[in-house]
């Protein structure tokens, strides 16, 4: 459906407890308005300091997403794009500092026309401008933001206040959702409203009266408690939706759209039905997900796999392509510390797949070079991606072309055969932050490869985030002893791909084929990664 009205901006926020799934709700919502016609879109607000978490350790916030315009965000924005099937942006994930360091900027330029510049306009107005990006685009009838943080926080405040001023401003576009929490009580047996209440409480002290209960439970919401949370939160009946814990996130759409969410906020927001959702590829989707008729294991290599949030793109274009290829793809997180020599044949023993993370930093290093020989020299399907990639090529060094104590210069500066290399236009970079090479850049592809064969075309387009990359001057070496360059870059010659002749499946990508994956788009690389698998 072509955009006829003005966009319509929904807003997500979270009470009681974290970690409620507000992305998960919003990607959901989101994927049912879609499939009624509607062009949707959602973004991410972000309550903290930095400008972006790129600079976060994956300890404190799980993975770093980057889309394909080379933002680094939050995690939430994989699952949007996995769920809707479109392409994010830098206007899809603002945080405090962003929002901050964009006033502050203005200052400087005595923008403010020597105005003191105070939280409540200049902050909230900026607020205000970020969520209204995307929506100025007229490209969608739906904007959702996403509000990070739990209502109350004293950091979240700013955000709040912004919406509040948005519904004033335009009440007939404004909408809000308030994802709560309903706890269950074993030893009484009960479910307990009052937390909730409590919650809407807080959020009416600001000013916002949610139209939209969500409300995160373990057990069943009877008419009973439902007419409890409506009548003390003052919402309508219907407006309270239960959000049962679901075996996969994959099944929450249908979940809302079962709860009807999807037609509660199309009548609030007096917006036509269209027809009803049309989610037959999901449910295809999910049919396969959960009827598979083969079952691989494959390695998991990384230095977070405590914390699996650290890889979840990963994770999940492992559901896509397993789906797509009617197969359960079994994990086995192994901790790149603790592999060694000695170990390794254990530690891998029976997998069909050994996949080497992304990374940073010496820790683990050696245990990913040794997991790379040991998928190398028995013949296990491979995977390397980015960090992945290079200890292939370090590993390769070292024990095809007899290069000894070959590196990267990430690790050792001072090695002998600096295999990987830092980019030429990384070598002057002081900052941090946002400095890497980071979102999409072409990739050409070399015919008769294996590369070729999964994507079935020569030119490419995939998303980076590093800082070195393969040294060229040892490609010939290489390749003259069976480990071949089949994609570069086309503009500068990088290296994006390496693979391994008298291979069953050896692929190693200085780019992030993950973020790319989504349920419909299961992603090339996995799905010839999950099949090779399956073969062995
Ligand atoms: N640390 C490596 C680099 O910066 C790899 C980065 C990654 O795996 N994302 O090049």
């Amino acid at each position: 459906m072509s955009k006829s009205t003005p966009t319509k901006y929904i807003f997500v926020t979270g009470g009681v407890a974290s970690s409620l799934g507000k992305g998960i709700i919003s990607a959901s919502l989101a994927k049912l308005l879609q499939a009624r016609g509607y062009s949707v879109t959602i973004q991410k607000l972000d309550p903290y300091l930095n400008i972006d978490p790129g600079t976060l350790n994956p300890y404190e916030h799980g993975e770093c997403y980057v889309t394909e315009d080379g933002a680094e965000t939050d995690l939430d924005l994989g699952h949007y794009e996995r769920f809707l099937n479109i392409e994010t942006s830098q206007a899809n994930n603002v945080t405090t500092g962003r929002i901050y360091q964009s006033v502050i900027s203005k200052e400087r330029k005595g923008e403010y026309l020597g105005k003191t510049v105070q939280v409540i306009p200049h902050i909230t107005n900026e607020i205000k401008d970020h969520i209204q990006i995307l929506g100025n685009t007229g490209e969608y009838d739906f904007v959702i933001t996403e509000i990070g943080g739990t209502v109350g926080d004293i950091e979240s405040l700013p955000f709040i206040e912004a919406i509040r001023q948005l519904k004033w401003e335009n009440h007939e576009a404004v909408l809000f959702i308030h994802l709560t929490l309903i706890p269950y009580l074993a030893a009484s047996g009960e479910l307990k409203t009052k937390p909730t209440q409590h919650s809407v409480k807080t959020l009416l002290e600001y000013g916002v009266q949610p139209d939209i209960l969500v409300c995160r439970t373990e057990h069943p919401l009877n008419k009973e408690i439902r007419t409890k949370v409506a009548r003390f939160c003052n919402v309508e009946l219907e407006a309270v939706i239960e959000s049962i814990d679901a075996k996969t996130i994959y099944e929450v759409p249908l979940l809302m759209q079962q709860e009807k969410l999807d037609e509660v906020v199309l009548k609030h927001l007096k917006m036509p039905l269209n027809s009803t959702a049309d989610l037959t590829k999901w449910n295809e989707f999910l049919y396969n997900f959960k009827n598979p008729i083969q079952e691989v294991e494959i390695g998991l290599v990384g230095k977070y796999v405590e914390l699996k949030d650290s890889y979840k793109s990963i994770t999940e274009a492992f559901i896509h392509a397993g789906a797509f290829n009617k197969c359960k793809v079994k994990l086995r997180w192994i901790s790149s510390d603790k592999l060694t020599e000695e170990n390794i044949s254990q530690e891998l023993k029976g997998l069909d797949g050994v996949l080497v993370a992304p990374g940073f930093g010496t820790r683990g290093i050696e245990g990913k070079i040794e997991a790379v020989r040991f998928a190398r020299e028995n013949k296990i399907p491979f995977l390397g991606i980015c960090l992945g990639m290079q200890c292939a090529v370090i590993e390769y060094a070292r024990n095809v072309l007899g290069l000894e104590g070959a590196h990267t210069v990430e690790i050792k500066a001072s090695t002998k055969h600096p295999v990987i290399d830092i980019m030429q236009d990384q070598k002057n970079i002081e900052n941090m932050g946002g400095t890497m090479r980071l979102g999409a850049y072409p990739c050409q592809l070399k015919e008769d490869s294996t590369a070729f064969k999964v994507y079935g075309k020569e030119n490419i387009q995939e998303r980076h985030r590093h800082r070195y990359e393969f040294n060229d001057a040892y490609l010939s070496q290489f390749e003259k002893n069976g480990m071949i360059a089949t994609g570069v870059n086309p503009g500068n010659n990088l290296v994006e791909i390496v693979e391994v002749k008298n291979h069953p499946w050896f692929v190693g990508v200085q780019f992030h084929p993950e973020y790319k994956s989504t349920v419909v788009n299961p992603h090339p690389l996995f799905v010839g990664f999950v099949q090779a698998a399956v073969k062995r």
